[in-house]
């Protein structure tokens, strides 16, 4: 439930500082860069770890010619980007 600025100050869900305008369960704006920040650090080493391994096994299984190693570097590249963005969401979701 929003509450209209000025007419109370609710507060933070993290650290409990209270401000106008924030709806119960949100956090206020240090919180959401904080929380945001460490999503982004988590995202991308778990995002690392899984490219490294992907690119490993693809490394390993596939045909030396160069088309299938384009077609590899392709796929390592936009699998990185998708784990990325699914353990930013993730990781957002479930830290506090
Ligand atoms: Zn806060």
């Amino acid at each position: 439930m929003r509450l209209s600025p000025g007419f109370a100050e609710v507060p933070c869900a993290r650290c409990g500082t209270f401000v106008a305008g924030l709806a119960f369960g949100e956090f206020c704006k240090d919180c959401q860069q904080l929380r945001a920040r460490r999503a982004s650090q988590w995202s991308r080493r778990i995002s690392l770890a899984v490219t490294a391994l992907c690119a490993f096994y693809v490394a390993t299984r596939l045909p030396p010619t160069p088309t299938a190693r384009l077609w590899a570097g392709i796929g390592v590249v936009i699998m990185y980007l998708m784990v990325r963005r699914i353990a930013y969401t993730a990781v957002l979701r479930h830290t506090k």
